[in-house]
C-alpha cells in the first residue's frame, strides 16, 4: 500500500506533509521550500502551466494570466459570486449557474482544474522527497465548506492523480497537530485561523478522544491579503506624494498594464515588509525605478504597520464572539486558543487575540510572545503558539493520513460512521443500532428475544447500510449465541455494538439469563469506499417509499402470523367447548388472514398491508372470547392446584 500524504490546499499557500517514524513533517520541494504559493500561471495554450513560486513571481508581471486565491471559487456557481469575490485581475467568468471558470487562451479552466495543478506539484514534490510513488491523500478544507465545495476539492485531488482518502476540516487538523497529549480528556479549544485570504474561528470539543467542531464563523474575504492591500495603498500614497504621479485609476477606466505592474510590485514589497515587521521594529523598502524616473525608498515601522493593520485584525473579533455565542461558551470556558495561518505570526494579532480571550498577560521577547502561564493558571485559556502556524493544518492532515494507513497507532480517529450499523431481525429487516454519522468511538445496544418456541440459539447478523431490508445492506459478519431452550419471547439477549477509536466494530452478545456472552470483532466500520457510501445513501433515498412499504408489510406479516398461530392453538385446545357456528367464524377469520398473507408478490416481497392488517384485527376480535375462555381455564387450574374451589 502506498503512503498517504496530508495536504493543506490553502487559499494563499499549499503544503504537503507526511509522518516519518512517528514524526509529522512538511515535505520540501527541490528548492528546499515548504510552502507552495497556490498560484498557477497559464502562459500559452498547450504549454504546461507554471505552479508555485515561479508563478507567484509572474503575478506582478503578467497579472491577467496568473491565477491565485482560486479556493474562493471552488465548488461555487459562477452567478453566485459577488463583485468583491470577482475582484481579481484574471478573467473570471461569472455568468450561468455552472461553476465559475477562468477563461484563458481559449480554455475555460474550472477552479478544481487550477487547484489540481497545485496538487500535481505537491504530489511530484512528495514523490521526489519520499522516493516512491504517492497516490493517496488526505486533503483539508475549511469547516464551513459545503458539500459542493468539498466534492470539488475531492475532484481536484482526483484530477491530480490522488485517491482522496478523506476530506477533513482544517481546524480539526490543526488541533491534531497541536498534540492531544497536551490536552485534558475533555477540552474545549478555539482555533483562530487567519491566513492570506480567509479567516475563521472554530470551536472544537475534545470528548472521549474525538474532536467535534461545535461552532465555526468566519469571512472568506478577510486575511493577510487585506493588510497587504492596505499597506500597498499607504506605499502608493507615498509614491504619489514624492513623485507627483497618479498611480490610481479612477472611475471606469481600466488600469494600464504598466500601472498594474507598479501596483503588483508595491504589493509584493508591502507583504515582504509586513512579514519582516513580525520580528523587526522597522524595515526599509527600496524599489529602484518603480517609475521610469522614480525610485521608492521608504522606512516602515512596526507601529505604522500596526496602525494600518489594526482595523483589519479587529474585524475578526466579531466572528470570535459569534462562534463563542453559537457554542454557548464564554472565553474562560476554553482550555486553549490555537493560532493557525501565516498571518497569526504578526505580534499584533497575537496580542489582540490574547486580550479578547483573556489568554495571557504577555510580554514581548524579540518579536515573539512569552505567554503567561501564570494567567492561564488563573483561569484563562492558554494561547498556544507551539506549532508553526502555517504548517499546523498540513501536519494535522499528515497525522490523520498516518492513522488511516495504520502508521500511527494509539491516536485518535476523528471520524463518524459513514453508514448505519445494525442487526438483521425477524422477517429479514434491518434494525439500526448505530445510526449513520454518529461520532466514534461509540457504544450502543439493544435487547432482543426469540421468535419461536424452544429456540436454542440466536444468529447475530451484523449489517451496514441504509436500506430497510437486511438483504439490501452489506453483511459485515455473523455469529451464533447459544442458550438453553425456552418459550419464544422469554430469552433476553443484549447486543452491544462498540466502535473504537480505530473504527473497529466489536459486537458483544450476552444471554442475560445465563450470562453467557460472545464478543466478535468485525471489519472496520469506517473504512468504506466513499463512492460505495454515496451509492448506498442514494439508493436508500431512491427506494425510500418501496423500502418503507416493505417494512410495513413485513411487520404486519410477523404480527399476523403470530396471531394466527396462537389462534389455531387456542382453537385446538378449546374446540370441544365451542359452538360449531363460532368455530366456523374463527376459521373464516383465519382463512382471511391466510388469503391476505398470500397477496405477497415474490418479486417485491410485499403484499396488501392494509388488507392483512384488517384481517389480523378481525381475527383478534373473533378470538377474544377464546382468549377469555382460556384465561378462565388457567385460573381454575391454578385454584385447583392450590386446593381452593
Ligand atoms: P497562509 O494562508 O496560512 O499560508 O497565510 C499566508 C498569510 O500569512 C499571508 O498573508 C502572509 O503574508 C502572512 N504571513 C506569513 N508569514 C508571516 C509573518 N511572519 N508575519 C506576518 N504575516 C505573515
Amino acid at each position: 500500500m502506498s503512503k498517504i500524504v496530508g495536504i493543506d490546499l490553502g487559499t494563499t499557500n499549499s503544503l504537503v506533509a507526511t509522518v516519518d517514524s512517528g514524526i509529522p513533517l512538511v515535505l520540501a520541494d527541490a528548492g528546499g521550500k515548504r510552502l507552495t504559493p497556490s498560484v498557477v500561471h497559464l502562459s500559452k495554450p498547450g504549454e504546461k502551466p507554471l505552479v508555485g513560486l515561479p508563478a507567484s513571481r509572474l503575478r506582478a508581471l503578467r497579472p491577467s494570466e496568473t491565477v491565485y486565491s482560486v479556493k474562493r471559487f471552488i465548488g461555487r456557481r459562477a452567478n453566485e459570486l459577488t463583485d468583491t469575490d470577482a475582484d481579481v485581475p484574471y478573467p473570471l467568468s461569472r455568468s450561468g449557474s455552472g461553476p465559475a471558470t477562468i477563461d484563458l487562451h481559449g480554455h475555460s479552466w474550472t477552479p478544481e482544474e487550477i487547484s489540481a495543478e497545485v496538487l500535481k506539484k505537491l504530489r511530484a514534490d512528495a514523490e521526489s522527497s519520499l522516493g516512491e510513488s504517492v497516490t493517496r491523500a488526505v486533503i483539508t478544507v475549511p469547516a464551513y465548506f459545503n458539500d459542493a465545495q468539498r466534492n470539488a476539492t475531492k475532484r481536484a485531488g482526483e484530477l491530480a492523480g490522488f485517491t482522496v482518502e478523506r476530506i477533513i476540516n482544517e481546524p480539526t487538523a490543526a488541533a491534531l497537530a497541536y498534540g492531544l497529549d497536551k490536552l485534558k480528556e475533555k477540552s474545549k479549544i478555539a482555533v483562530y485561523d487567519l491566513g492570506g485570504g480567509t479567516f475563521d474561528l472554530s470551536i472544537l470539543e475534545l470528548n472521549e478522544a474525538v474532536f467535534q467542531v461545535i461552532a465555526t464563523h468566519g469571512n472568506t474575504r478577510l486575511g493577510g491579503d487585506d493588510i497587504d492591500r492596505a499597506v500597498t495603498e499607504h506605499l502608493a500614497s507615498q509614491v504619489e506624494q514624492q513623485s507627483g504621479k497618479v498611480l490610481r485609476h479612477t472611475g471606469t477606466r481600466q488600469a494600464s498594464p504598466e500601472q498594474l505592474i507598479v501596483w503588483s510590485k508595491l504589493r509584493e514589497a508591502a507583504e515582504q515588509a509586513k512579514i519582516k515587521l513580525s520580528t523587526e521594529n522597522e524595515t526599509d523598502i527600496a524599489l529602484p525605478f518603480l517609475l521610469p524616473d522614480y525610485s521608492l525608498s521608504y522606512r516602515l515601522t512596526r507601529d505604522e504597520l500596526e496602525r494600518i493593520a489594526r482595523p483589519i485584525v479587529l474585524r475578526t473579533r466579531e466572528h470570535c464572539l459569534r462562534s463563542l455565542a453559537d457554542a454557548g461558551l464564554e472565553a474562560r470556558d476554553l482550555d486553549q486558543v490555537i493560532l493557525v495561518g501565516g498571518q497569526t505570526r504578526m505580534p499584533l494579532v497575537r496580542q489582540l487575540v490574547a486580550e479578547w480571550f483573556g489568554c495571557a498577560e504577555f510580554e514581548e521577547t524579540r518579536g515573539g510572545l512569552r505567554l503567561g502561564t501564570e494567567y492561564h493558571e488563573a483561569g484563562g485559556p492558554l494561547l498556544n503558539t507551539g506549532v508553526n502556524p502555517d504548517e499546523a493544518v498540513a501536519l494535522g492532515a499528515a497525522i490523520q493520513a498516518a492513522i488511516l494507513s495504520g502508521d500511527l497507532r494509539n491516536v485518535l480517529l476523528l471520524d463518524v460512521t459513514p453508514l448505519s450499523l445494525g442487526l438483521e431481525t425477524f422477517g429479514g429487516l434491518m434494525n439500526v443500532i448505530i445510526p449513520r454519522n454518529t461520532t466514534i468511538p461509540v457504544k450502543a445496544g439493544e435487547m432482543f428475544t426469540t421468535a419461536v418456541d424452544n429456540q436454542r440459539d440466536m444468529l447475530i447478523h451484523v449489517l451496514q447500510g441504509e436500506r430497510e431490508r437486511a438483504k439490501d445492506n452489506w453483511s459485515l459478519g455473523k455469529f451464533t449465541l447459544e442458550f438453553g431452550p425456552a418459550p419464544r419471547g422469554v430469552p433476553r439477549v443484549g447486543v452491544q455494538f462498540e466502535i473504537d477509536a480505530n473504527g473497529i466494530l466489536n459486537v458483544l452478545a450476552r444471554d442475560t439469563r445465563t450470562g453467557k456472552e460472545k464478543i466478535v470483532p468485525m471489519k472496520s466500520a469506517v473504512d468504506v469506499d466513499d463512492e460505495a457510501v454515496t451509492r448506498m445513501v442514494e439508493e436508500s433515498v431512491e427506494h425510500a417509499f418501496a423500502d418503507l412499504a416493505t417494512r410495513r408489510w413485513v411487520e404486519a406479516k410477523l404480527k399476523a402470523s403470530a396471531t394466527a398461530k396462537a389462534a389455531r392453538k387456542c382453537l385446538a385446545d378449546t374446540r370441544d367447548d365451542l359452538e360449531p357456528e363460532y368455530i366456523t367464524q374463527v376459521e373464516a377469520a383465519l382463512q382471511a388472514v391466510s388469503d391476505a398473507l398470500a397477496t405477497e408478490q415474490p418479486n417485491t416481497g410485499c403484499g396488501d398491508t392494509k388488507l392483512l392488517q384488517s384481517a389480523c384485527k378481525a381475527l383478534e376480535e373473533a378470538t377474544q372470547p377464546l382468549a377469555e375462555l382460556l384465561m378462565e381455564r388457567v385460573t381454575e387450574a391454578l385454584l385447583n392446584q392450590r386446593g381452593i374451589t
